[in-house]
């Protein structure tokens, strides 16, 4: 009975350790890209921080940082690389002047569909890509969302050929510059904040934004008629960077709340988008019935197809890492886009009947 008691007591005081180390608090900074006022981008981080929260029962906390705090939306990437910061909400393709081949893992100019990009990351050897680029930099990357497909930008005259491009005075910023530039078109890199007046006194032709909801936000449609569709950002992908160390401190149960909490937010954020760019695109189309949606014409395009690969092409020569990517990428849209095309764009082609 003695013994029994013993044990009991011995029992009873590893299980009252192990409560104590299951109760002990975790704490992770977040430096985020965008402001709360942003459009879902911009509440994302402080969604996760709550659900962790709950789903942790109170263990891991997530301190949120804007923008107007850490005082560097394009440098966050390198604030956790430099253990400033845990973790980071940013868009990989912003860091492309410190490493090209991270465009891959926002979105690329003529790439992959949301669909189609997910399955590449998850299934066709994407996420061990990109572990192995971001591990070079001390990170870990987790899709946390997409904001869809891109538009094309606002044009104040119709583009009827690739002559009409010209000179354009167009803001256009990222990979989809670079090709714009290699056709022609002044490629202008206008702060946000400027662009509306500079639309609207002529500094600029034409701008690229993002989508519905972002651009009737930036009062673009009061300006320019010509709403053209995308090619240079079709399923931007927006990552949480997390620094490697950091989480390797991490219980594991702790980080397995962190993971599903990340890809919950970031399938919330996806379906704010469609929602969002739904709304705002049903406003456009009533309040400003002079707005067209337009497509380039196909000498414009061929010559963006051309130009962008000629870009892919001199990036993979100087980095075998990029080529890999790239041909992966390549591979797999090769196998995934005839699906997609009997599949979805199929159904869409044969309602029109
Ligand atoms: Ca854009």
């Amino acid at each position: 009975m003695r013994l029994f008691s013993t044990v009991f007591a011995f029992l009873l005081g590893f299980a009252t350790l192990a409560q104590a180390a299951d109760a002990k608090v975790y704490h992770l900074t977040l430096a985020t890209t965008w402001g709360e006022q942003v459009p879902f981008l911009g509440t994302a981080p402080a969604d996760l921080a709550k659900l962790v929260d709950t789903m942790s029962n109170g263990r891991l906390k997530i301190r949120v940082d804007s923008p107007n705090k850490h005082k560097a939306p394009f440098g966050v990437m390198d604030m956790v690389k430099a253990g400033q910061y845990d973790l980071a909400y940013t868009a990989s393709y912003y860091y492309k002047g410190k490493d090209y081949k991270l465009v891959f893992f926002t979105t690329v100019p003529f790439g992959m569909l949301i669909s189609e990009q997910y399955a590449w990351y998850n299934y066709g050897g994407g996420k061990e890509l990109a572990a192995k680029v971001y591990g070079e930099h001390g990170l870990i990357s987790y899709p946390m969302g997409t904001t869809g497909m891109q538009m094309g930008g606002w044009f104040k005259k119709e583009i009827k050929s690739l002559a009409d491009l010209q000179g354009l005075k167009f803001r256009i910023p990222g990979q989809g510059g670079e090709v714009m530039a290699k056709i022609g078109v002044t490629a202008m890199s206008t702060p946000p904040g400027e662009l509306y007046t500079a639309l609207e006194r002529n500094t600029i032709d034409a701008v690229e934004w993002i989508s519905p909801v972002f651009d009737l936000a930036m009062g673009f449609p009061k300006l320019a008629n010509y709403y053209y569709t995308g090619w240079q950002e079709p399923a931007s992908e927006i990552q949480l960077l997390a620094n490697k160390k950091k989480m390797d401190t991490l219980p594991a149960d702790l980080r397995a709340i962190l993971e599903t909490a990340v890809a919950t937010v970031g399938s919330q954020l996806m379906n704010q988008a469609t929602n969002a760019n739904a709304n705002a695109w049903a406003n456009i189309s009533k309040d400003y019935p002079n707005v067209k949606v337009q497509q380039f014409p196909a000498d414009v395009m061929a010559a963006l197809k051309k130009a962008a690969k000629e870009i892919e092409e001199e990036q993979a020569a100087k980095d075998p890492v990029f080529k890999e990517i790239l041909e992966s990428q390549r591979a797999y849209i090769a196998k995934v886009r005839p699906w997609t095309l009997m599949g979805e764009y199929g159904y869409l082609k044969q309602l029109e009947k």
